[in-house]
């Protein structure tokens, strides 16, 4: 029900959400904000007939400065809401809903928490979001650390699989998925040979984590190393294109290598879209180290056909749109018709709703005296204010716990603070400049 009321929300989210290229996605954005608010000044400039007049050319600058100001904060406050909610639409692939749930255990390979040093999300929240994917465990591998004996402590009352892993990035800068071993291994910058060797002298295999980000060796290269398998899809900075998925696929099958997916998922925002099923009949009856057990056994003995790689990346959507500059020169246009394109009735009935209230509100808002916007538009900067301080705030509080791991969630309450301090000053600034020099 809620998520009906909230469709034009969800969707604008969920748009941000599914964005390939994020940078240059936003930079539409916020050129085409721009675009607009100097358009409608100028508009204003012209009508009030008084071209030359310098007061009414620096009142315009303000007008424009403070409108664009007050717009791009709105959005930022939007983004971040998007990137640090976990209030995502949950969309599966079918074979997730078919597949008989007590022969195929479902699991993600590569995931993070705040003990990495750029992760947001406490274990608990993981295995939330998990959860609601329709996961029925998880490896958790942060970054040089393995603290999941800590982590099953607080997490029995999920009824959820949690088992051993690490990431560790080797003297060359490759990404290394630790799998099955229970303690921290302290191997980070060695070579790729010794690394593989330690692990498996200690029971664990070893995986490459997204292979195409870093890409300065050749797949051939990890085989002498003699590595146990490669992660075939997952997320990073860098995409993983058509050409090196295929490549990556065709030398797993010719060479009998493990294929896993490993979402990489830190706790930001992104959705799912990628799922590994393997085979165990009836794993309800199993507990966490059996299991784990079982599936680093299948993995060291390449038993490549217990695995089973489910994506629901779709490269027509992104791949072709944003290999031209047209894709984003129209970025905002195609995100409306991208909200759009799936309609039923509860959405024109929300989306209705809203362009109402919408339309109500603003119109009653022109009506009011200036005393009454005035107020309002206190009210309304305080808040973004105060919204902006409970999030550094509670990043702050968060970070406190974990100041050994973590690094990030420090960053992210420094820059919150900063935001909030930084948008009271400039529109308490610019409402002086407007009232000061903008004769109206
Ligand atoms: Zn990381
Ligand atoms: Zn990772």
């Amino acid at each position: 029900m809620v998520e009906y009321l909230f469709e034009p929300f969800l969707d604008l989210s969920n748009y941000f959400l599914e964005f390939y290229e994020y940078q240059k996605q936003l930079l539409s954005f916020i050129i085409w904000i721009f675009f607009i608010v100097f358009i409608s000044g100028i508009i204003k400039l012209i009508q009030s007939n008084k071209t030359n007049n310098f007061e009414e050319i620096l009142s315009f600058i303000i007008l424009i400065i403070y409108r664009f100001s007050l717009i791009f904060l709105i959005f930022i406050l939007f983004i971040i809401y998007t990137v640090f909610t976990p209030f995502n639409k949950i969309k599966l692939h079918p074979l997730i809903n078919k597949i008989n749930t007590d022969n195929y255990f479902i699991v993600d390979f590569h995931t993070h928490s705040f003990f990495s040093h750029d992760g947001i999300v406490s274990p608990e929240q993981n295995i939330i979001f998990h959860k609601k994917y329709n996961f029925n465990g998880i490896f958790f591998t942060d970054h040089n650390i393995n603290e999941v004996n800590l982590i099953k402590k607080f997490t029995k009352k999920y009824n959820f699989y949690v088992f051993n892993g690490e990431e560790i990035q080797d003297k060359n800068n490759n990404a290394l998925l630790i799998l099955g071993c229970t303690t921290t291994l302290y191997l980070k910058s060695k070579n790729t040979e010794e690394i593989i060797k330690n692990v498996h002298k200690l029971g664990g295999i070893v995986i490459i984590a997204h292979w195409w980000q870093q890409k300065g060796f050749e797949l051939e290269y990890f085989k002498k190393c003699n590595i146990d398998g490669f992660e075939v899809f997952g997320h990073t900075r860098k995409h993983l294109t058509i050409d090196d998925r295929l490549k990556l696929l065709k030398f797993c099958k010719e060479n009998n290598f493990i294929m896993l997916n490993g979402s990489n998922w830190h706790g930001w925002g992104y959705k799912n879209d990628l799922w590994t099923l393997v085979k165990i009949e009836n794993w309800h009856k199993y507990n966490d180290e059996f299991l784990e057990k079982k599936i680093i056994e299948f993995i060291k003995n390449k038993k490549t056909h217990k695995f089973i790689n489910i994506t629901l990346f779709d490269y027509s959507d992104n791949y072709y749109i944003y290999n031209n500059l047209t894709g984003f020169v129209f970025e905002p246009f195609l995100g409306i018709y991208k909200c759009l394109r799936e309609f039923n009735i509860h959405k024109i009935i929300s989306y209705f709703f809203w362009i109402f209230i919408l339309f109500f509100s603003i119109k009653k808002y022109y009506k009011l005296n200036s005393r009454y916007k005035k107020t309002i538009k206190f009210i309304f900067n305080f808040l973004i204010f105060v919204i902006f301080l409970s999030f550094s705030l509670k990043f702050y509080f968060l970070w406190k716990n974990i100041y050994q791991y973590n690094k990030i969630l420090l960053e992210i309450s420094k820059t919150f603070l900063v935001i909030s301090l930084f948008f009271s000053i400039v529109s308490l600034l610019l409402n002086f400049l407007k009232n000061r020099y903008y004769l109206k």
